[in-house]
This record gives C-alpha cells, structure tokens and sequence, in this order.
C-alpha cells in the first residue's frame, strides 16, 4: 500500500521544528544575513535552544540516547528549518549526516572516544572535508583515475599519518568540534581506490583554519578553508580502510543529497508563501495582484512545484530506508528539488517586482539562498550525470 499520512510521532516533531524555527530561527535570520563579516553573526544560542529540545541529536538512535529519526522526520524537520532559513539549518543538518557515521561508519573503539564527544557537548557540531581549491566535482567520484580528484596528502609515518594540504568551502568550518577528512594516500590509482578517511578535533596541532568564505546565500551557515600542515594523526584515528576512504561518501549517499533536498524545498515554500501573501495585500488595477490571471499562474506555478518537490523528497527519503539503496533516486531528487526552489525565487521575484529587489523585501535573500543548492551537495549536472551511470548500469560505486 502506498501512504503519504505522516505519524503522530512525525507529525509532533514536524510541529515542533515549525515553532522552534518561527521562535528562534525565523527572527534572527534577515538582519543576521546582512551581517557583513562572514561567520560573525552565527548564533549559539540557536544551536545551543536546539541541543536542549534534541534537534542536534535527532538521527542519532534512541537507544545511545538521541532522538532516533529515520530519514522522512529529518527532512520534515529539515523543511521547516530552511522555511526560516536554510543557512542555520546546515549547522544541524552536517550533525544529522556525520553523527550517522560516528555511529555507524567507524569502529567500536573509536566511536568509545568520539561519539561521547558529540553527545554530552550542546555546542559540538561536525563537519566533513572532501572538496579542494583545485578538486571540486572530481572529488564526488564521476571520473576516476591517478592525480584526478582529493589531493590533500596523507603520508604513513609509523603509528602516524601526515596531512598537508587544504580544503576548502566546509560548512560548519572552524565552528565544528569533529572533521571528516578524506585525504590521498596513492597517487597512482583512482579516488576510489587511493583515498582514506580520518577524524580530527578542533584543535589538533598542525590542524588550523584559513579565511571564513564571503557568499552570495547562505550567509548565515559558516564556510571556511581547512589548513593541514604536517598535521600528525595517529593511525587509531584513521576511520576507515587504507584506500577506502570514498566509502564514506557511500555511507553519507543515503542521507545527504535527500536531506539537501529537503533545505531546498523548505527555501522553494518559503518563497511561495511569501509571495501568496504579498500577492493578497498588494493592490494594483483596483484589485489585489492575487486577482489578476498572470499572478494566478505564477502562483500556481510555484504551489506545483513546491508540491512535486515534497512528494519526491518523502519518497527518497523513504527509499533511502530501503534495501538495496538504489542512489540515483537521492541523485536525481536533489538537483530536481533545487531547481524547483530557483525557479520559484525567480517567479516569486516577478510577483514581488520592485520589491522584490528591494533588502527591505524577503524575496532578495531567497533568491540568493536558492542559488546556493545549485552545487552545494555536488553540482546539479555532476548527480544527474551520477545518477545516469546508475541506472545506466555503467558504476556500481556510489
Ligand atoms: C554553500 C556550499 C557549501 C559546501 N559545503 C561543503 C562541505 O561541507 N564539504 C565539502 O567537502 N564541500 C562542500 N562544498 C563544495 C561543493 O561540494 C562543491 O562546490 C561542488 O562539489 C562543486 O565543485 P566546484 O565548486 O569545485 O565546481 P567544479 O567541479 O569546478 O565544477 C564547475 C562546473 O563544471 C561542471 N563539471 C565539473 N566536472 C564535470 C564533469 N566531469 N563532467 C561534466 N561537468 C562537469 C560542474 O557541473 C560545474 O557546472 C560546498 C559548496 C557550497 C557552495
């Protein structure tokens, strides 16, 4: 039987994630965006009110104490923080994906150490480091081969690992605790084979941060460069085979690109909502604009879109609970959704007009935040391209 009816359980902590992003998020966020340093404006005090109601936790299994989502509530969670906004929502969302992979990606003495780290400290966010100045796409894995893709250098030094190198973009960067790094350990092969994955604090000697990048949206999620310089990890830290370190990509396949859909979507209703409303009180031709046929199919345009989009976000995520994981579904429905919330930030500008172009108007920042999926998760070209391989039977590697 196919059922879209959400439980009463999803349906509470839907609610709950509504309230907490109009009560907390929802306020600050504008005149947080206009913040002209980067990383200046982040709130604690968010991530903080987020720790204690147990949205920092959410994915982690109830039973080692966390809120023990599945996929679908993430993402309805995950809706409603990016309707407020999409920025903040990052913070958590990096903990919803990587808190899955302290918990089950990495070994039984490791998480020991780590995983209460995470737990027992509200302000402890996560972070993964895969993307390079020089390696963008060809880090996610479309083409492989020697020197293509993830150059920052792990050397064996005995019982150690060397890092030198950089990443770059990583949100939650200098304000996480815990870093994913994957980092090349044989030139000579492919990504898929000569990469391995490490975790490191804050902190770590050898380990620092260079510039906070300025952005276009999004200005309220922190990115910033990850600096390696002879950076010494000790081998018991390295958290996944030597040469397989992609796997964590594999790992992270069935949450990420869903719940990065699920920020666009939550940016595409925002913007439909602000538009509807502004659609009812704006009058022009003696009538308000929601009267008048060419407003009408723009916002009808929108409300199918925003629609469409949920549906396949359920869905994915849905699938993503499923065996076998099929990943091009999560590839295609992240770029779809995307799109989608592009698309309804341009018509919502059009309903908009004027003011719509104007700081004083939400519409400006929603186009700004709209066009930050467009590649954040992987460009929208590189997953359909992913997922083609997929179902074109040309990869098995995910
Ligand atoms: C807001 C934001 C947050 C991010 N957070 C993180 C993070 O936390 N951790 C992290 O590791 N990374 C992060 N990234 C990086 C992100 O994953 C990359 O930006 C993305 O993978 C694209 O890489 P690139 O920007 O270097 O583009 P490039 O790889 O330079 O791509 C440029 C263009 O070429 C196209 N292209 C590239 N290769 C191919 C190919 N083989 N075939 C066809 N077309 C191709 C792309 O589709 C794109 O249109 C973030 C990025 C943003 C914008």
């Amino acid at each position: 039987m196919v059922s879209f009816e959400l439980s009463e359980e999803q349906k509470g902590i839907q609610k709950l994630a509504r309230d907490f992003a109009n009560q907390y998020i929802r306020p600050w966020a504008a005149e947080a965006d206009l913040e002209p340093t980067p990383g200046k404006s982040f709130d604690w005090n968010i991530i903080r009110k987020g720790s204690e109601l147990g949205f920092r936790t959410l994915a982690v299994p109830s039973e080692l104490g966390g809120g023990g989502a599945d996929l679908l509530t993430l993402c309805l969670v995950t809706e409603e923080f990016a309707a407020a906004d999409p920025g903040l929502t990052v913070a958590f969302d990096q903990c919803w994906k990587f808190s899955r992979l302290l918990v089950e990606s990495i070994g039984d003495e490791q998480r020991e150490r780590w995983f209460p780290l995470f737990m027992d400290d509200p302000e402890c966010l996560l972070a993964i480091g895969i993307t390079e100045p020089g390696h963008g796409s060809d880090s996610f894995g479309l083409v492989y081969g020697p020197k293509i893709g993830i150059q920052l250098e792990a050397k064996r030094d005995v019982d150690d690992w060397v890092l030198n190198g950089t990443k770059h973009y990583i949100a939650n960067g200098n304000i996480a605790k815990i870093y994913f790094i994957i980092a090349r350990t044989d030139n000579a092969v492919g990504i898929d084979e000569g990469c391995t994955s490490f975790i490191v604090a804050k902190g770590h000697p050898g380990f620092s941060f260079g510039r906070y990048h300025d952005k276009m949206g999004h200005r309220n999620e922190v990115n910033a460069e990850l600096i390696f310089e002879n950076c010494r990890i000790p081998d018991r830290d390295r958290v996944t085979p030597i040469g397989q370190g992609l796997k964590f990509q594999s790992d992270l396949a069935k949450g990420s690109h869903v719940e990065a859909a699920a920020i666009a979507l939550g940016i595409a209703r925002r913007a439909f909502d602000e538009s509807l409303e502004y659609a009812r009180n704006r009058v022009q031709g003696g009538k308000p604009i929601a009267g008048h046929q060419s407003v009408q199919l723009m916002l009808s345009e929108m409300a199918m879109l925003v629609e469409a989009s949920r549906n396949f976000v359920w869905r994915t995520a849905i699938r993503g609970e499923e065996e076998p994981f099929e990943p091009h579904y999560s590839l295609l429905c992240k770029p779809f959704v995307a799109e989608a919330a592009f698309k309804c930030a341009k018509i919502g500008l059009e309903i908009w007009a004027g003011m719509g172009y104007m700081k004083e108007a939400p519409m400006e920042k929603i186009m700004r935040d709209a066009a930050g999926y467009l590649h954040s998760d992987g460009s929208n070209k590189v997953h359909l391209l992913k997922a083609a391989q997929f179902f074109c039977g040309l990869t098995q590697k995910h």
